[in-house]
């Protein structure tokens, strides 16, 4: 172990140094020059002072007391954040995952993925709100929003979050759900990780027993006429029926999963406006092989009221590859009374360009953005309405009211117009 560095000695207080710190962890303590430093930093921005591998909610705990700078991650996936001179805190070995078939629940720590997940969940003919990548963390999924194959039959998987545990700022573990800390609550169903590291979510599971699901290709000639079916007609697909249509320069794709066996019928027009397939996997399937269907790399994301002739015929000509997806059902008209803060619901379309600018076909948008696709941390606010990301703040404000919780999406305390910096 080398010497602890000056910074971590400040922040730690008069003589708590990297030592202390790891008597204090039952898992491990990483620091520059150690064996397992490089492998922990792993493909990650920056250099950060420590690296703890945490393994209990102690150790989180004793993580979050240091003081340092904080970058928490759990798969790496969605880490946005530099951990340059901080304290880096890997989750990925609380990985534990527990599902309650009788009450239709699962408890996962903040190192568990979606396909532990659904793999736990299938045999009992349930499902979680998962998306499309089985490696995908369920934590920063979930605090992200969450957009599944099954939100416009159940809605976000921040939608579907019953109670968690998590370490606030000061330290201390609370647990929330809508009776205890219904305002934490509210804000981590889409405020992300800036109220806390979540130590275990509770997650509706549903029942779905198998989905018909797969994607299908034809000449790309088809695809304004595919794209226009979806203009006019995307609303009267049935909830179940999830669809997506994906533009590329030489192909056209239809991808779709009805949440249940069958729905073939609901999408055969779309299929019939696309043209003559070239090759289809459409098929009854279990929930977890949907992860077979595929996705597009949301480099641009972009949410849409109306698809119009225009923006279509800019997709057309565009040469990127371009997913369509009309979004609308429970994701519009959530269940919950006091839904999360996850934003614009009432967008009809959604896109993924797997371009890093496509300003023709984004002119139309609304410049609204989903966190978990919002890869520029200067339009955090952009993901929420002006009121959702106002509650936001000031709840950030009663919880995190020095932005320890800052490398992230960061949504900065009320009162505190930028980032506070540490060093
Ligand atoms: C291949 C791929 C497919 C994807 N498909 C989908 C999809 O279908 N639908 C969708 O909605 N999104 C999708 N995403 C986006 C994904 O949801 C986000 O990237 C998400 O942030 C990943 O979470 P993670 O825990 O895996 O990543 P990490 O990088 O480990 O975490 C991301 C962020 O989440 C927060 N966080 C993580 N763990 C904790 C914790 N314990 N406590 C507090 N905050 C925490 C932190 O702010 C962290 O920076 C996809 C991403 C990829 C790479």
């Amino acid at each position: 172990m080398s010497i602890p560095t000056e910074q971590m000695a400040q922040a730690t207080g008069p003589g708590r140094t990297a030592q202390e710190l790891e008597t204090r962890l039952t898992g491990s303590l990483f620091l520059p020059g150690d064996a397992g430093y490089e492998r922990q930093r792993g493909s990650l921005h920056g250099a950060p002072e420590a690296v703890v591998d945490a393994e209990t909610v102690a150790d989180v705990q004793a993580a979050v007391r240091t003081g340092l700078p904080l970058t928490v991650v759990s798969t790496g996936h969605g880490t946005v954040a530099s951990s340059d001179g901080g304290l880096l805190l890997r989750t990925s070995r609380m990985a534990q995952v527990l599902v309650d078939p009788s009450r239709r629940i699962a408890r996962v720590g903040p190192g568990a993925r979606w396909g532990e997940v659904v793999a736990a969940a299938e045999p009992f003919g349930l499902a979680p709100l998962s998306g499309d990548t089985p490696s995908v963390g369920v934590v920063g999924y979930t605090l992200g929003g969450g957009l599944s194959w099954l939100s416009r039959k159940h809605g976000y998987a921040a939608d579907s979050l019953l109670r968690a545990e998590l370490v606030t700022a000061d330290g201390r573990v609370v647990v929330v759900d809508r009776h205890h800390h219904p305002d934490l609550f509210w804000a981590i169903r889409g405020g992300s990780g800036n109220f806390g590291v979540v130590t275990s979510l509770e997650l509706r599971l549903f029942p779905v027993p198998s989905v018909y699901g797969g994607s299908a290709e034809f000449p790309v000639d088809g695809a304004e006429r595919a794209l226009r079916y979806l203009a006019e007609h995307g609303d009267e697909l049935p909830d179940e029926l999830s669809v997506s249509v994906v533009v590329g320069p030489e192909s056209l794709v239809v991808r779709a999963v009805h949440a249940g066996a069958g729905g073939g019928d609901a999408l055969q027009p779309l299929l019939d406006a696309a043209g003559t397939p070239t090759a289809s996997t459409f098929r009854d399937m279990r929930y977890s092989e949907v992860s077979t269907i595929g996705g597009t790399p949301p480099i641009t994301f972009a949410m849409y009221d109306e698809l119009s002739a225009d923006t279509i015929a800019a997709v057309v000509r565009s040469g990127v590859t371009v997913e369509v997806k009309h979004v609308g059902g429970a994701i519009a008209h959530p269940e919950h009374d006091d839904p999360g803060p996850v934003g614009h619901r009432d967008a009809r379309f959604v896109m993924k360009i797997a371009a890093p600018a496509a300003d023709e076909i984004t002119a139309s948008a609304t410049g609204g953005s989903f966190l978990n696709f919002l890869h520029d941390t200067t339009r955090t606010h952009t993901a929420f309405t002006p009121d959702n990301f106002r509650r936001l703040r000031e709840i950030k404000a009663a919880y995190d009211p020095a932005n320890r919780f800052h490398r992230n999406h960061n949504i900065p305390p009320l009162g505190r117009p930028g980032v506070r910096r540490f060093r």
